[in-house]
C-alpha cells in the first residue's frame, strides 16, 4: 500500500517534470481526450466536402491555384497499421462548358502506394509519392499523437512561436514531422513534414487543423487545410468524423502489389520528325519539343515534365545537329509540366526565353534548394541566363526566323507564348489549343490571337497532340462557340 502510493506520487512528480518536449506532447493528448484514449482507436474516418487546389497551374505564378470543388470526400485510416485510403469527387472550377467530375481513390498500405482508376484498375504510384502518401497519414493530430507517444520515437527541439508549442517528432519508421500546439488549448494547430517536387525543390507540407468536436470522449479537428509551401492545395471540411467504424479493406490491390516499385520518372521516348528545313518535332510521349536550327547554334523550344525526358530532349537535339551548340530553349509558360525540365535545361548552359511575367518565378526555380533528390542542376549549379519577352520578340539570321508573341487575354494562363516561322507558316503553342484533346475551351482565344497578329498559319505543331493544319483549330473554335 506505501508503496503503491509512493509510486503514483513519483509518477504524478515525474510527469510534472516531463522533459519539455515529451511536456508538448503529453499535453496535446490530454487535450486530445487523453493516452489511453488515443492508443484505443483502430480506425478514423472523415466525410466531408472541401476544395483542391490544382498545383503548378495558375495563371501566374503569383496567383492562387485553380481550384476543384471536391465531393463525397471519405478519407478512412487503419490507425494501428497506417494504411489508408482516401475517395473524393473533384470538379473543376476553372474550365468552361462543364467539364466532368473526377473520381478519384488514392491509398497507401505500408510501402505501397496506389490508385484506383474509374473503372476499378489499381496502379502502382512512385515511391516519392508513396512516402508522402505515409507521411500524409500522419498529418493528423490522432495519427500524429499515437506516432510520437511510441517509445521508439525521438522528441526533440521544443520551441515557442508566438502562441504555439512546437516540437519536432522522428517517427519509429524514421519520418520526420514538426508538431504545433495551441498553448492555450493544447489542442494541435498544425504538423509541417518536408516533400520534394521536381519543380519547387524541397518543399514544406503544412497541414493545419480547427473547428474541434468532441467525438465520444475524442477532440478532432473539422477543417483541414494543407499547403505545399506558399500554394494552398487542399482545404477540407469535415462533416462526420467517425471513430473505429468499418474502414473496409485497406489492403493494397493485388495488381498494385504484383509491379515492381518506381523509383525514378518514367524513361523518355524522343522521337524525330522533321517538319520543315531546320525545324524538328522531338516528340513520342505527352509534351514535344522543336529543335530549330540556326547558322551557327540551336534553340530548342520546351523544355517540359522533369530532368529525364528534358535531357534526353537535349541530347537528340545534339545528336541531330552535333556542329552546332544548343544555345537557348524557349518556354510556352510557367506551368509545371511546361517547366519541370527548366532546371536540366539551366544545367546543360542553355539561355531561358520566356513571357516577361515570368523572370521572378524562373529566378526562384533556379535558386530551389534540392536537397531531397539532387537533379541535375543541384549536380552541376549554373546561374540563370534569361531573356524575356514582353509582346514579340523576333530571332532571326541569315539561315532562320523564328517570331515569339505572347497569347493575350487566355483564362489558361498569362504567361503563354507562341513561336511562329513566318517562312513555313508554322505555329508552334501549349494548351491553347491540343488536337488529340476531348475539349478545346481556349481554341477561340488562340485563334484571335493568331489573326490580331496577322499570322499566316498552315500548319499547328502543338506541344501537346500531333502536327494539324489550321483548319483543325478553326473547326474546334466554331465547335466551342456553337456550344455555348
Ligand atoms: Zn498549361
Amino acid at each position: 500500500m506505501r508503496t503503491a502510493m509512493w509510486l503514483a506520487l513519483a509518477a504524478t512528480t515525474l510527469s510534472a517534470c516531463a522533459r519539455p518536449e515529451v511536456q508538448i506532447i503529453n499535453d496535446a493528448a490530454a487535450a486530445l481526450g487523453g493516452k489511453d484514449r488515443i492508443q484505443a482507436v483502430k480506425t478514423l474516418i472523415m466525410e466531408g466536402e472541401g476544395t483542391n487546389g490544382n498545383l503548378g497551374q495558375n495563371v501566374r505564378p503569383d496567383a492562387e491555384l485553380p481550384i476543384y470543388n471536391v465531393t463525397s470526400f471519405r478519407r478512412a485510416i487503419d490507425v494501428p497499421t497506417g494504411r489508408a485510403r482516401l475517395e473524393q469527387v473533384r470538379t473543376p472550377t476553372f474550365l468552361t462548358g462543364n467539364p466532368a467530375p473526377q473520381r478519384q481513390s488514392l491509398g497507401v498500405d505500408g510501402d505501397i502506394g496506389y490508385d484506383v482508376g474509374a473503372d476499378g484498375t489499381a496502379t502502382r504510384v512512385s515511391n516519392r509519392v508513396t512516402n508522402d502518401r505515409r507521411t500524409e497519414v500522419l498529418h493528423h493530430p490522432l495519427t500524429l499523437l499515437r506516432a510520437a507517444m511510441d517509445p521508439a520515437a525521438t522528441l526533440a527541439n521544443p520551441r515557442t512561436e508566438g502562441n504555439l508549442n512546437l516540437v519536432d517528432i522522428t517517427t519509429a519508421a524514421g519520418q520526420n514531422l514538426t508538431l504545433a500546439i495551441d498553448a492555450t488549448t493544447k489542442l494541435p494547430a498544425r504538423v509541417t513534414s518536408m516533400s520534394y517536387n521536381t519543380n519547387l525543390g524541397d518543399v514544406a507540407i503544412e497541414t493545419s487543423f480547427g473547428d474541434y468536436q468532441d467525438v465520444n470522449g475524442l477532440m478532432l479537428p473539422r477543417r483541414l487545410t494543407t499547403k505545399v509551401g506558399r500554394y494552398t492545395t487542399a482545404d477540407i471540411r469535415v462533416s462526420s468524423n467517425v471513430v473505429d467504424g468499418d474502414v473496409g479493406d485497406l489492403a493494397a490491390p493485388e495488381a498494385a502489389r504484383a509491379t515492381a516499385e518506381i523509383t525514378s520518372d518514367p524513361p523518355a521516348n524522343v522521337t524525330v520528325e522533321e517538319v520543315a528545313k531546320g525545324i524538328w518535332y522531338l516528340a513520342g510521349q505527352s509534351h514535344h519539343s522543336l529543335l530549330v536550327e540556326f547558322s551557327d547554334h540551336l534553340l530548342l523550344i520546351e523544355a517540359p515534365q522533369n530532368e529525364t525526358r528534358t535531357l534526353a530532349v537535349i541530347a537528340k537535339a545534339r545528336e541531330l545537329r552535333p556542329e552546332k551548340p544548343l544555345t537557348h530553349v524557349v518556354n510556352t509558360h510557367h506551368h509545371f509540366d511546361h517547366s519541370g525540365g527548366m532546371r536540366a535545361a539551366v544545367s546543360e548552359g542553355l539561355t531561358v526565353i520566356t513571357h516577361k511575367l515570368n523572370a521572378p518565378f524562373y529566378q526562384e526555380l533556379v535558386g530551389q534548394k534540392h536537397t531531397i533528390v539532387p537533379d541535375a542542376l543541384a549536380r552541376n549549379p549554373k546561374e540563370l541566363k534569361l531573356q524575356t519577352v514582353d509582346g514579340e520578340l523576333v530571332l532571326k539570321d541569315s539561315m532562320m526566323t523564328v517570331e515569339l508573341h505572347t497569347i493575350d487575354g487566355s483564362p489558361h494562363a498569362e504567361t503563354l507564348i507562341m513561336a511562329y516561322f513566318p517562312r513555313e507558316r508554322i505555329l508552334v503553342q501549349a494548351d491553347t489549343y491540343s488536337p488529340t484533346a476531348a475539349a478545346a475551351p481556349f481554341a477561340a482565344n488562340l485563334l484571335e490571337n493568331i489573326r490580331k497578329r496577322n499570322l499566316r498559319v498552315d500548319r499547328l505543331a502543338p506541344i501537346h497532340g500531333r502536327i494539324v493544319p489550321l483548319n483543325e483549330l478553326v473547326k474546334a473554335a466554331q465547335a466551342m462557340s456553337s456550344n455555348e
